[in-house]
This record gives structure tokens, sequence and C-alpha cells, in this order.
């Protein structure tokens, strides 16, 4: 059902109609935006496989920059497009194409999680998410209604290890004392501690696109189930944006080492026991390391807010949502203003009580809220 061109891309058309068929959320089947056909995404017999990471370190590869782009020509409407990106929408008629082979200096995607969540659903969330934003401008507000929401694959490395630890440190126990007033002092005796500790780590994810905030990314990093992937197939791509990795696989690697090492330091802790700890070294072994690239579905907004853009992410797996929001510089004051006449009003009610000896301070409260 695939059309394969001589710029080594895919497109899809549709049966009934000749227009480009797009992936749609949640199924397994690519649709027609036009005539509304579905077709049925053959998937293919293939897993998800964490790939050795000497075999890769140890392969020459260009640097990234010195990758071409890819050239895609549209099928629809014979334009040339450049882009960076593996998956595109035609800058001239809107068709989608995907990229069909991939530069042998870059690592291929190994998997994607497929959009679940579709336009209406993403648009939803961000309602919700608008609404509950306090403080917020009331231009903010109408965000979620604006068209601008792009449906976009982003790279993410995941990997796995086994580690091994070796530590040193302090194991802290309390112990008390009574002063020469009788009042009972805690203090700690330290003892010297050493061991070891191990883990295995399995799909440690970090973004591998500079393209969107790193905090945000990282924000909705934490649940990803990334064993639900599929095996990567162009098909799931089509009508959606996917972007080109641009950070090499060894400043992932470096980055999942970060956020194992946290791990080991609780670990650490845990082994050293007691009361308190202090960690002196630990000397991390990493074996068995292993990698895949992972395509990862987000709905993206960006919008210009006083003069300066702002990302919003909407998980197109949960529906979650993360990003900036500006806010309200005259709600705030507005609120605090508010806030300061029912402090002063409580004072006032309180002080009026106090003087003339009688009523609760408590019940004055009440009254005073009660104005407000
Ligand atoms: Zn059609
Ligand atoms: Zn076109």
């Amino acid at each position: 059902m695939s059309e394969q061109t001589s710029a080594g891309h895919q497109t899809y058309p549709c049966n009934t109609c000749g227009a480009q068929l797009e992936f749609s959320p949640g199924s397994t089947a690519l649709t027609c935006p036009y005539c509304g056909t579905e077709q049925h995404i053959q998937l293919e017999a293939k897993r998800v496989v964490d790939r050795d990471w000497e075999a890769l370190a140890a392969k020459p590869r260009r640097p990234r920059e010195a990758v071409p782009p890819n050239l895609f020509v549209c099928t629809q409407c014979g334009a040339h497009t450049e882009s960076d990106s593996w998956s595109e929408h035609c800058e001239f008629c809107g068709a989608p194409v995907v990229v069909d082979q991939f530069n042998p200096d870059l690592v291929p995607p190994e998997g994607v999680l497929p959009f679940q969540v579709d336009r209406a659903g993403a648009k939803s969330a961000l309602r919700t998410w608008v609404k509950s934003r306090w403080f917020a401008p009331n231009k903010f507000k109408r965000v979620s209604e604006a068209e601008q929401l792009a449906s976009s694959y982003l790279p993410h490395w995941t990997w796995d290890a086994d580690t091994r630890s070796r530590y040193t440190g302090q194991r802290g126990e309390h112990y008390y004392v009574e002063d020469s007033n009788g009042n009972r002092q805690r203090r700690t005796r330290w003892h010297p501690a050493k061991g070891a500790v191990s883990r295995s780590f399995d799909d440690v994810v970090v973004p591998a696109t500079t393209h969107v905030s790193n905090k945000h990314l990282e924000d909705l990093a934490e649940d990803w189930p990334t064993q639900k992937a599929a095996a990567y197939q162009p098909e799931f791509l089509a009508g959606h944006r996917t972007q080109r990795y641009d950070v090499e696989p060894e400043v992932g690697l470096s980055q999942a080492k970060l956020k194992m090492d946290k791990v080991i330091r609780r670990d650490v802790k845990r082994d050293i026991g007691g009361d308190e700890q202090r960690i002196h070294s630990i000397d991390t072994r990493y074996s068995n390391i292993k990698y895949k690239l992972l395509l990862l579905p987000v709905w993206l907004v960006v919008y210009l807010f006083a003069g300066k853009p702002w990302q919003v992410l909407v998980s197109g797996q949960t529906g979650r949502v993360t990003g900036e929001r500006p806010w309200s510089v005259w709600k705030i004051a507005f609120a605090v203003l508010v806030g300061l006449i029912v402090a002063a009003g409580v004072l006032y009610l309180m002080y009026r009580n106090s003087d003339s000896g009688s009523g609760t301070s408590l019940g004055s409260l009440g009254a005073a809220a009660g104005i407000f």
C-alpha cells in the first residue's frame, strides 16, 4: 500500500480519492483526512531490541552535523522539501511524507509509541490545564481555542545497564544525653562504613532533542510506558512530524548515568543504614550497557505571549500536560490586595474584641471571612 519515491521516502495514497493517508491516533490504521477511508496497518513481525552499546561506540560515525538533511519530493504536488526531520508535511500542499532510508551515519529509531491521544483529546486536556492555571492572563486562557497544536514524535534514548558500586562513608547513630537542666539532647555517633551495592537499570529515558524544553521533556519522561513501544514502522509517522535526534548517543549515555547515580546514592544510603548517612566516595562500574532510540508522541503548542515564545506539551500517550504559563501581574496584585484587606479586617475585629474583652478571635475570623 505504500509507494516509494526516488528520494527514499514514503507516502500513503488513499485508495478511494488519492489524497495522502495519516496515522490515526489510538488505532492501528491510516485514515484519509478527506474522505475518511481507513486502511489497516500491516504490523511487521519485528521486536523492539535493546542494542549493545559497545558495538555502536566502536563503529565509526560521521558527526551528526555532517549528515545532510533529507530531501522530500512530494508525490502529490511535486514540490521539493529539504528537512532535518524524519517525517514531514509537504511545505506546499501539506501531504505527509515519511523517510524510508535512514542515513547510515545516524542511529535509526528502534521503536515508536504510536499516538493514542488525538487532536480533540489533546485540545480538551489542554483546555482543562489552562483553566486550572491560577493567576493566568485572560489572553493565555484562550490558548487552547487556537488551532496551533502540532503532533510530533520526539526522539529519546533509553538506556539499560548493570551497575556495581563500591562506596565508603559513615553511618550516624543517634543517642541522647541529659544536659544540666535535665533536658534530653540528641547527639550523633559516627561509624566508618563501606560496602558495595548493585542494580540492573532498565529503560532509563533521556531526551534526544534540544528543540523542545528539556525541563518539560524530563517531566514527561517520568511516565513513558517504554515497554509498550512498537517496533519502528514508517506508517505510524504518516501525518505527524518526526524530529531527527540532535543529542548524540554518547551525551545521552552520560545523562542517563547521572540519573542512575541518583538511584545508586539512595541505594548506598540504605545500605549504610543507621539514622544518618555520609557518603565519601562511590565508584561505579557499568556493564552490559544497552540502548535504543525511541520516538515518543507529543502534541506541541508554541504560543507568543508578551513578545516571547512559550511551550506547552501534551503527552500523546496519556494526555498529561506540562509547560510554561505566564502570570498575570494584575490578577496577582488584585489577589494580594484582597488578602491585605481581609487581613486588615481580621486584625481590626480581633483588636476590637480584645478591647471589649468579649468574644473569641476565631469567631471574628469567621465573620471577617464571611464579609469577603
Ligand atoms: Zn480519501
Ligand atoms: Zn506537496
